[in-house]
């Protein structure tokens, strides 16, 4: 047993009448990374949030090296010794790299109130490339940088003032391989120096290489602890949702045969620097998986089949030949998208869950040409239960849900215009079991009702799992393609990546 660093001692916490945290309690050891794991919605960004400041809590102690520790902000919380690296995007739009890695500790640069600009320009380059980082510059806003490099400037910014605590709250599932491994060297660090990570991470492989300790949260109460050696991932998974489930979401039909005719159709598909003439055919019925590392432009590719690329050539079409050049094109022609970056572009963050669900059917809705009220609340809550969102009502806000629970907002929209064709960018990412058998559940049975889906996936085993056929892009092309037999591996889809 380890020295304890951080006990977190009778923590309750309510939003209104959902019970987030009921009375938890945690040790914390010095030099461990202790992974916090449990389905969406278990309590996970709570605990973390109340601890970082985020979020205060109703009841309860955290206790740092013997002495309680209250944080109303980040700011407090990282001069306490406790940083996070939040799930979604955690950097300021339109400050420069610099300006975000010291937002709130300027105070440092700044004498007889002006602000020396190049000597905090200099210093955060000086940590970016001790982290060899170099190619990131200071001195450029963070809209000039992919959604991963933000996450290294994050990364960079939770500890550069060393920590004792570092939260890392689902940051995984937003990087590629490259991010990943940057991300545990600094987690290594931490426990190195005789801190402690805590990890949280929908990955239970991921979870069981890289930590020291695990505990489970289910339904904001904890259900235990268990070392790395005890660890297995059915393990997990019982502890996670209460029962043994096997690896059995996925499909388990081969050699159906698929429909020949084609609904969409992708004839020399440019968009400069992401996609080179790409063609492809989906059937009705059919899952089309399209797969890769995650800059071989597959994500563009949703976007280009769905209108919302700006600079696309070549052309799309429907089987009977009509043009999809907009997104509106794409919706009136009852096709659907799921975008990878949830938060940004597939959810109106700031409203409700019941008008998010709405939206592209706000036509279909209305009763001779007026939009009521009741009309759109059985609309949504149907569809909100058909997926089982947990949710307190239909008129929560969606800024207020768990990751999982915001993709299911976004499905039950499009289930509910009851789209032909759908595209779904990493339809599960960050999504914990339980709600991923429901997702794989729900296009199984769409396929059978003869609807068809493309699903843009880095996620190997989903693509093996649920697909009829595969494409695998490299570079912008379609570099290999495969059609769904229990024969194909993993192997043969990663040679065609790399
Ligand atoms: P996890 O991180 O384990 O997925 P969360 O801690 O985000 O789960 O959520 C725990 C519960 O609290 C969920 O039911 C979620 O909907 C609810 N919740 C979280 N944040 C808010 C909020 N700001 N307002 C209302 N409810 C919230
Ligand atoms: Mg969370």
């Amino acid at each position: 047993m380890g020295e304890i660093l951080l006990r977190a001692e009778n923590i309750d916490k309510h939003f209104g009448i959902t019970h987030a945290l009921d009375n938890v309690s945690f040790t914390f050891n010095k030099g461990e990374i202790h992974a916090l794991i449990g389905e969406n919605g278990s309590g996970k960004s709570t605990l973390t949030s109340c601890l970082t400041g985020i979020y205060q809590k109703d009841s309860g102690k955290f206790i740092l090296e013997g002495k309680e520790i209250t944080a109303t902000n980040q700011v407090e919380a990282n001069h306490q010794g406790v940083a996070i690296i939040v799930q979604e995007i955690g950097t300021l739009s339109g400050l420069t790299v610099a300006e975000n890695i010291f937002l709130g500790n300027e105070d440092q640069f700044t004498k007889c109130g002006i602000k020396n600009t190049a000597a905090m320009n200099k210093k955060a380059q000086e940590y970016l490339d001790s982290y060899g980082f170099n190619y990131i510059d200071a001195t450029k806003v963070i809209d000039d940088y992919n959604f991963e490099d933000r996450k290294l400037v994050e990364i960079v910014k939770s500890t550069y003032f060393n920590p004792k605590v570092l939260v890392v709250d689902e940051t995984t599932t937003a990087l590629g391989q490259k991010g990943r491994e940057e991300l545990f060297k600094v987690m290594h660090k931490v426990r190195d120096t005789g801190n402690c990570v805590i990890f949280i991470s929908h990955d239970l492989e991921e979870v069981i290489e890289q930590s020291d300790n695990i505990s489970v949260l289910r339904d904001g109460v904890k259900i235990g602890s268990i070392t790395k050696e005890e660890a297995t991932p059915d393990r997990l998974k019982a502890l996670m949702v209460g029962r043994e489930i096997g690896d059995s979401y996925y499909r388990t039909d081969y050699g159906e045969k698929v429909s020949d005719e084609v609904v969409l159709s992708a004839k020399n598909v440019t968009v400069k620097g992401q996609i080179e003439n790409l063609n492809l055919d989906l059937h009705k019925g059919e899952i089309l998986g399209i797969g890769g590392l995650s800059e071989c432009g597959m994500h563009e590719v949703g976007k280009a089949l769905f209108g919302a690329s700006y600079f696309r050539q070549g052309s799309v079409t429907l089987g009977d030949g009509t043009p999809i050049n907009s997104i509106p094109d794409a919706i009136k022609h009852s096709i659907a998208y799921a975008s990878k970056d949830r938060d940004n572009e597939s959810l109106v963050i700031n409203d409700t869950i019941g008008d998010n669900i709405c939206l592209p059917s706000l036509e279909d809705l209305k009763t001779h040409g007026f939009l009521r009220a009741k009309t759109m609340n059985e609309f949504a809550n149907k569809f909100a239960k058909q997926m089982s969102t947990k949710m307190t009502g239909v008129d929560q806000f969606v800024s207020a849900l768990s990751g999982g629970n915001k993709q299911k907002v976004v499905l039950a929209r499009w289930v509910g215009k009851d789209s032909d064709l759908i595209i779904l960018d990493s339809p599960t990412r960050g999504i914990d079991v339980k709600v991923k058998a429901d997702i794989y559940a729900m296009m199984d049975d769409m396929r059978k009702r003869g609807k068809s889906i493309i699903m843009i996936s880095e996620e190997i085993m989903e693509l093996l799992g649920m697909a009829d056929r595969i494409l695998i892009m490299k570079d912008g092309k379609i570099n290999g393609e495969f059609l769904r037999s229990p024969d194909l591996k993993d192997t043969d889809l990663i040679d065609n990546m790399i």
